[in-house]
């Protein structure tokens, strides 16, 4: 039996995510989803695709036409050196691009460093590939960036890979060029691989700029880079990812992985995501001003009624609050919760109806801190601050 696999954490998202179906009315700040929906370029061409019966078996590694507009995309937007199309391969969502490349490239025992705190799934294929993830911390007080002579520590000659993931969930961190650039030496120098997870490259706000390591020079080789619809056109039910990579080796191995989990990804989706790349790209920006107003009526909020129990800067990236519970507030409760994190969670969610996800999920760097999803409607946020008035507005009180 594969016993290993019982060693692979749940995510602590799953409990949380079943809290909730026990709260009337909850504000669902929990999930790393976009309330948009998906632009009507996008449902046109799912509906051409099922009226015109493309409902059949395709090309296991996608559609021609989406390869080539990924192709094109993956060379102007990211300045990635894309020979052909077939460098590219769809997947059922970034997480399925993860898996496919994590099992192509890990050897049982092969470490990975990576973040932490890290979106869970990152570990998770991590392990179920039989690598080992190894934490290095982001750092809040550098903009939640890699401190690199750390990075650098943790290489090994176990090493096969460093994880990259920017901007980042759940710390909104953003890696600057030169830390992809120093990122990208540190590769070459000790001849491993980067795994880019650039699910939120056009989440970026104030200037921060999004680099995709694999337009380094001398980078693309050894580079996994992996992409989603999920965030960019708010697909994230459609299920539409896709990595790319140069090694033909690797290519071939994802190819038998990709066929053997998925033999092709839904025809209709990936008429969908055709539909996405050849309309109009002004959803992109639209939904990245929405954002940041959101991120800022979301963090003004948490300024005016979380005051003294919730802090921290808002994020350059992504869409996500990362923010760091003073410690003080639960010596005044009784939660006997077993971290701070999961005592903030618990509270929020059982009296305040507001969905959170403890820090320490994200990595023991990750506790003292919680997440919470500001790409949410207006009205949803509006409604939790509300709710977060009341909570911490009466602690105040009781404690005057
Ligand atoms: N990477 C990160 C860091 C994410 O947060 C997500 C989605 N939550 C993904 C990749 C993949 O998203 P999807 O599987 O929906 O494409």
């Amino acid at each position: 039996m594969a016993q290993y696999l019982d060693s692979v954490p749940f995510s602590g998202i799953i409990r949380i995510r079943d809290m909730m179906y026990g709260v009337k009315d909850p504000f669902r700040l929990d999930q790393g989803d976009v309330s948009f929906d998906a632009p009507e370029t996008v449902k046109d061409a799912m509906r051409r695709a099922i009226d015109e019966n493309r409902t059949h078996y395709l090309q296991t590694t996608g559609v021609p036409r989406l390869l080539e507009l990924l192709a094109a995309k993956l060379r102007t937007v990211n300045g990635i050196p894309v020979g052909a199309s077939d460098e590219i391969m769809v997947t059922t969502g970034g997480i399925h691009a993860l898996y496919l490349l994590c099992q192509a490239l890990l050897e049982p025992g092969d470490e990975v460093v990576m973040p932490d705190p890290e979106w869970p799934p990152a570990a998770g294929n991590i392990l179920a590939a039989r690598g080992i993830p190894v934490p290095c911390s982001l750092h809040e007080r550098i903009g939640w960036r890699f401190d690199l002579a750390e990075l650098e520590s943790k290489i090994t000659p176990r090493t096969r890979a460093i994880y990259v993931n920017s901007p980042q969930n759940p710390t909104g961190g953003v890696l600057t060029r030169e830390d992809i650039e120093r990122i990208a030496a540190v590769a070459r120098a000790h001849d491993i691989w980067v795994i880019s997870d650039e699910a939120y490259e056009d989440v970026v706000f104030e200037g921060a700029q999004h680099v995709s390591a694999a337009s380094l020079p001398g980078m693309y080789e050894r580079t996994l880079s992996f992409f989603t619809f999920s965030k960019t056109y708010a697909m994230t039910g459609l299920r539409l990812g896709y990595v790319v990579a140069r090694d033909p080796k690797l290519r071939e191995r994802m190819k038998k992985v990709l066929f053997y989990t998925a033999s092709n990804i839904s025809s209709v989706v990936q008429y969908g995501g055709i539909g996405a790349l050849e309309g109009s790209q002004a959803c992109i920006e639209a939904f990245r001003t929405e954002l940041q107003h959101r991120r800022d009526l979301f963090y003004a909020g948490i300024r005016e009624h979380a005051a003294g129990v919730l802090s921290g800067e808002p994020p350059r990236g992504a869409f996500y609050a990362f923010l760091r519970i003073d410690p003080s507030w639960r010596a005044n409760r009784e939660n006997r919760s077993e971290s701070l994190s999961w005592a903030m969670a618990e509270y929020l969610i059982s009296q305040g109806r507001i969905g959170c996800v403890p820090g320490v999920d994200f990595g023991a760097n990750g506790e003292g801190y919680i997440r919470f999803c500001f790409a949410r409607d207006r009205r949803e946020l509006t409604g939790a601050l509300e709710s977060m008035k009341g909570l911490f507005g009466e602690k105040e009180r009781l404690r005057a």
